[in-house]
């Protein structure tokens, strides 16, 4: 198990760098969306296979996660594709209807390197037992417009569900942002950290709108009456802002799981490079140092000054030799990963 672990990490580090090469290579004009929906799939693995022998065909890259509660998915597809795209999936009984969000802003790197369709538990890792609650008695929906008028509303709280990490360079002004590094978390805490609020309306959001479906059903199985969400999240926020000519109450950026890692929502930039802890920067990067990969916020000072590594030591073990780079990937999945949470972007929305 440990060995495997280490040989798993080694030539996923050399696709990698391939799949890289290759999408960089495919400069075809892409889609980038994302969906999900909540609905009953009787085999997922024939579904997965279904839609995996579809997709392929078309050429999509993207993360997209399937289970017997339903399909999650952020991905993009060739423009010359998409209405056979649009077609296929509106076809199939599970997404007929299935609303999309296309990405804010496109960036000029690839944001998916390949196709993985993955079978899991739940499409959204929440912790909760669904057994145990009534998941179905979702919040209300906000639109963009209603959202605005909760922000400015000293009788309502708006809750930010996703991670510190998402919120530190993004978020709605007057929101309350948990310091959490994973969704299990914020649910685990949210009731609590509400309890002052427990009279107001409270508004919650995230990317896409999907953590809020369960993280609504929660809070009001934890006794909290007036729960409402954003409807397509910040994702489709933005879009309603921009056709609506709403305010723009939404802060810096919006943290995404694909290779962009964020788009701009707001104009201002309201986080600190990790590395110098002065300099402003929302800019995400993933160290060099294929062992670490480790997520920070990088201003180009620093970027530049450290050649992309989060920190001296990790360009040191950049320059050892391959054999002795495996055995410290071995150590470091072992014993340091574990305590790195945000290093791996789990696919959220
Ligand atoms: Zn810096
Ligand atoms: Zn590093």
């Amino acid at each position: 198990m440990e060995i495997s672990q280490s040989t798993t990490l080694v030539r996923d580090l050399r696709s990698r760098t391939q799949k890289r090469a290759d999408a960089a290579a495919d400069t075809r004009p892409r889609v980038t969306l994302s969906f999900y929906r909540y609905v009953h799939i009787s085999n997922p693995e024939a579904f997965r296979a279904r839609l995996l022998a579809k997709w392929r065909g078309l050429e999509c890259l993207g993360r997209i996660y399937v289970a017997f509660e339903g399909i999650n998915a952020q991905m993009n597809v060739p423009k010359e594709h998409w209405e056979a795209f649009d077609a296929w999936v509106q076809d199939q009984p599970e997404l007929t209807g299935i609303p999309y969000k296309s990405a804010v802003q496109e960036g000029d790197a690839p944001a998916f390197f390949k196709l993985m369709i993955k079978v899991k538990d739940k499409i959204v890792a929440d912790g909760l037992d669904d057994s145990s609650f009534d998941v179905t008695n979702t919040g209300d929906y906000l639109t963009a417009a209603q959202m605005n008028e909760y922000i400015n509303d000293p009788d309502a709280v708006v809750v930010d569900m996703r991670n510190n990490y998402e919120s530190e360079v993004g978020h709605f002004e007057n929101a309350i942002t948990p310091d959490v590094v994973t969704f299990r978390d914020e649910l685990k805490k949210t009731p609590e950290l509400l309890k002052i609020h427990k009279n107001k309306k409270i508004a919650l959001y995230c990317t896409g709108g999907i953590r809020c479906e369960k993280a609504s059903a929660w809070l009001k199985h934890n006794g909290y009456q007036d729960v409402r969400h954003l409807k397509g999240g910040i994702i489709d926020y933005a879009h309603q802002v921009k056709a609506q000519g709403l305010a723009n109450k939404f802060k810096g950026k919006n943290f995404v799981f694909d290779e962009r890692l964020g788009e701009r929502v707001g104009e201002e930039v309201i986080s600190t490079c990790h590395l110098c802890k002065t300099n402003p920067s929302d800019t995400h990067y993933h160290c060099k140092n294929q062992i670490c990969h480790t997520l920070f916020l990088g201003c180009d000072s620093c970027v530049e000054k450290k050649a992309g590594y989060c920190a001296w030591h990790c360009a040191k073990v950049d320059t050892l030799p391959a054999g002795t780079k495996k055995v410290l990937a071995r150590y470091y999945n072992l014993y340091i990963k574990k305590r790195q949470p945000f290093q791996k972007r789990r696919l959220q929305g």
